[in-house]
């Protein structure tokens, strides 16, 4: 253990106004939902309730739909990209002035470390608009087809691990392509959308461009389910998203889904060690491990396996783990009690399948969610913890002899999100990015994201990409009008 201690370094939450209670964002202004059950919302670092929040009923839904129709029909398809652009960058750039704000409020209801939230969720995101801004006024120019037109109105539906920066990657799209939206937020994590909505006023958005309704899965059904939506986009369990595929069989309405993931992160014996571990960390332990794409499974060739067992734990033993809004914060809490069970269920399930449990050690706070970082070695394929998502931070190590053999192993899930490969041979990256069925492959390297940079997965990770030039293929039809 390190002889330093780290002193307490809190970011302050006075930068923040909550409102005890919030209503439905539906054509540019605040309104009460007709019924429903309003929900609360907590910091699931201290249980602490934040907020109650509105339920949209199937009502609600509607006059959200029919608001961003109005919207769609009356101004958004007919305003022109230069001008839809200047309203995309009008929004990343009040973004970025109130990132402070946003960081915050994005870590008191998610439990993800303050230093995440400022450095990376809330950099990406407003880099998903200014990115997008720039395409709004080159869509004819984007090889996207003869005569790229909006679709009309997008059912947006997102979870709780990245709420602000899921909202950016559905939003940014939609608008610079001249679509009109209706998201949905996660019940747990509603409170930075319901402030977008207020970065939507500052900005001028023409009212119903952009609607903001809660709730929990039925609300997201009413969405999916809306005769009015021209196409949805989804990013969730794979549970929900292939129930949303089959809702949605046999009619006209679109779809793309960002499901699940069980990344391998492969490790050869001539990868730089010391590199190859703190990619792991970034690979599992971010955002507690709340990553769709995360490194949770580790193949480390066999020679290696014991001398990167022994690194990585010790590296584990330093992470800080506790208080989200104290800036030296490595992990946070876990976003709800109830995906703290599913993580101590899966946990109970890989002991009892027989692969040998460990974990930091770490003190943790007496309130509120959370999971010390865990290593499960002695893993074989066949165990569940190597082919289920955990989401959390609880990685499962596998070993493999010849690249061959890495290959299929890695490819022995049913998803296809992401991949990491550790080597030093530009030659083997290569070979081994061609035979990974990952729809992103990093390179000594893990979890790197740029707005210009396509995201998404093969087989049940789902289907669609968002971010770059492919992900603006999702939000328009081209060709003959009809
Ligand atoms: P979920 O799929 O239930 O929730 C995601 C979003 O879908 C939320 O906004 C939710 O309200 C909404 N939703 C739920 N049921 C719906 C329905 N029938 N129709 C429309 N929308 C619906 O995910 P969860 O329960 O929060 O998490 C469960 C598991 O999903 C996690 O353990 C993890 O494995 C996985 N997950 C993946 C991602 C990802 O980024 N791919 C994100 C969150 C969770
Ligand atoms: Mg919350």
């Amino acid at each position: 253990m390190s002889p330093f201690e780290y002193a307490p370094a809190p970011e302050s939450r006075a930068v923040v106004d909550i409102a005890s209670s919030y209503g439905l964002f539906i054509g540019g202004e605040f309104v009460e939902a007709t019924g429903g059950t309003p929900f609360k919302t907590v910091n699931p670092a201290t249980e602490e309730v934040l907020a109650e929040v509105s339920e949209a009923t199937d009502d609600d839904v509607d006059t959200a739909v029919r608001a961003a129709r109005t919207a769609y029909t009356r101004v958004w398809s007919r305003m022109s990209g230069a001008d839809r652009g200047k309203y995309l960058f009008r929004i990343a750039r009040i973004l970025q002035e109130r990132a402070r704000e946003f960081a915050v409020l994005e870590t008191l209801d998610n439990g993800k470390p303050i230093k995440e939230a400022r450095d990376v969720d809330l950099p990406l995101a407003a880099a998903h608009f200014f990115y997008h801004a720039g395409w709004a006024d080159k869509l004819d120019h984007a090889s996207l087809g003869p005569d790229p037109r909006p679709l009309g109105v997008v059912g947006q539906v997102i979870p709780w691990n990245f709420p602000l920066l899921m909202l950016s990657w559905k939003i940014a799209p939609a608008l610079a392509c001249g679509n009109t939206v209706v998201l949905k937020p996660a019940e747990t994590t509603p409170l930075t959308a319901l402030l977008f909505a207020d970065v939507c006023r500052q900005a001028d958005l023409p009212p119903g461009v952009v609607n903001i309704v809660t709730g929990a899965g039925a609300t997201g059904q009413a969405i999916v389910d809306h005769p009015g939506i021209d196409k949805l986009a989804f990013t969730g369990s794979t549970a929900v998203g292939k129930m949303i595929a089959r809702s949605i069989a046999g009619t006209r309405k679109k779809a793309t889904l960002e499901l699940g993931g069980k990344a391998a992160n492969i490790i050869f014996d001539d990868a730089p060690i010391d590199q190859a571990v703190e990619g792991i960390v970034n690979g599992i332990f971010f955002n507690q491990g709340h990553v769709c794409c995360a490194g949770s499974r580790i193949l480390v060739q066999e020679n290696i396996a014991e001398e990167l067992d022994h690194r990585l734990k010790r590296r584990l033993a330093t992470l800080r783990v506790g208080d989200p809004m104290d800036k030296n914060t490595d992990v946070g809490a876990i976003n709800s009690r109830k995906q703290l069970e599913r993580i101590e269920e899966m946990v109970a399930v890989g002991e009892a399948e027989g692969a040998e449990r460990w974990d930091s050690g770490c003190d943790l706070p007496t309130n509120g969610f959370w999971f010390r970082p865990t290593v499960f070695s002695g893993v074989s394929q066949t165990h569940r913890i190597a082919q289920e998502e955990i989401f959390g931070p609880v990685v499962s190590v596998l070993t493999f002899r010849t690249p061959a053999e890495a290959v299929a192993k890695a490819n022995n899930t049913p998803y296809g999100l992401s991949a990491g490969i550790w080597t030093e041979k530009g030659s083997r990256i290569l070979w081994m990015a061609d035979q990974l069925r990952a729809g992103v492959v990093w390179a000594n390297t893990f979890n790197k994201f740029d707005p210009s940079s396509p995201f998404g997965g093969y087989k049940e990770s789902g289907y669609g990409r968002e971010g770059g030039r492919h992900g603006l293929e999702a939000y328009v039809t081209t060709g003959g009008r009809g």
